[in-house]
């Protein structure tokens, strides 16, 4: 059996585990700290890793990235949230500072097959994943892998635009599906967090049409057999998924037979830990 070490590098917060097997016997999440930028999430990483590694052993390690990465060139290709990342090599410099063999991949891809092999996708087949929380990410599963598109960029649904006319998005574009839906975006707009927002009816049932508008745009062109959604937002329950799976409904054009399986992610905060364990498992079929 082996054991391997998950990280999970966000903008806001990052989280590790030690799976042996697939149980999870060790975990720890902390703040990310801006101001500290790259050199500080390395340092935090590796003495938490060399740390758990003075009496357990670490087979491999898998590594989710909160911002785009080129998979074929294990590289983190931009730096969105904090400073200091771009062109970085992160699974090389692990291997060198932990001495475990190390795949990467962006957070939502990772979430993606989290949820797929140990979550809400389970046995589905093929799946969407969406993480709705400070930003939107989106990862495609079929056929028992990540869909990553010919340059690692597949399954960006965050800046797909969905009001035109809408407000600029960060990326330099209009009305993208990000820039109108994400939990940072509805905290800046309405001055409450996206937790408390989506306690008011009456904001969901607008809300909702916005989302759908970005999900439609999934059904119709993969038409998954089950869409899953993690991050904060989605774990407002019930409350967001009733209406959100009835305006899809209403808005996907009558004649198209595409099932609405929109479900809540099942792991939570671990979506991300479980699929860098399976990005893990990948290490030894490279
Ligand atoms: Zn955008």
């Amino acid at each position: 059996m082996k054991n391997t070490l998950a990280i999970d590098i966000g903008g806001t917060k990052f989280s590790m585990a030690v799976f042996e097997g697939e149980k999870m016997v060790r975990r720890e999440s902390r703040a990310t700290e801006k101001e500290g930028g790259r050199d500080w999430m390395l340092d935090q990483v590796v003495s938490i890793a060399c740390r758990w590694k003075e009496d357990l052993r670490l087979d491999r390690c898998g590594i989710g990235f909160g911002g785009p990465v080129n998979f074929l060139e294990q590289r983190i290709a931009l730096s969105t949230h904090v400073g200091g990342w771009r062109d970085f090599l992160l699974p090389a410099y692990i291997e060198r500072a932990v001495g475990v063999p190390a795949l990467m991949d962006n957070d939502a891809n990772a979430g993606a097959l989290g949820e797929a092999l140990h979550g809400a996708g389970r046995g589905a087949g093929s799946m969407f994943y969406m993480t709705l929380s400070t930003g939107i990410g989106g990862g495609i599963f079929c056929d028992g892998k990540i869909w990553r598109g010919a340059d690692s960029w597949a399954g960006e649904i965050g800046h797909l635009s969905i009001r035109p006319d809408g407000p600029e998005c960060l990326c330099g574009a209009r009305g993208c599906f990000e820039r109108i839906c994400c939990g940072l975006w509805l905290e800046n707009e309405h001055g409450k967090p996206a937790k408390e927002l989506l306690r008011d009816a009456e904001f969901v049932r607008r809300y909702v049409v916005d989302l759908a508008l970005g999900l439609k745009t999934c059904v119709m062109l993969l038409n998954p057999a089950r869409i899953v959604i993690g991050g904060g937002i989605s774990k407002a329950g019930d409350s967001l998924f009733v209406p959100l799976r009835a305006e899809l409904r209403r808005q996907i054009t009558g004649w198209s037979g595409a099932r609405i399986d929109v479900v809540p992610a099942e792991l939570g905060d671990d979506s991300v830990l479980y699929g860098a364990l399976a990005l893990a498992r990948e290490i030894e079929r490279i």
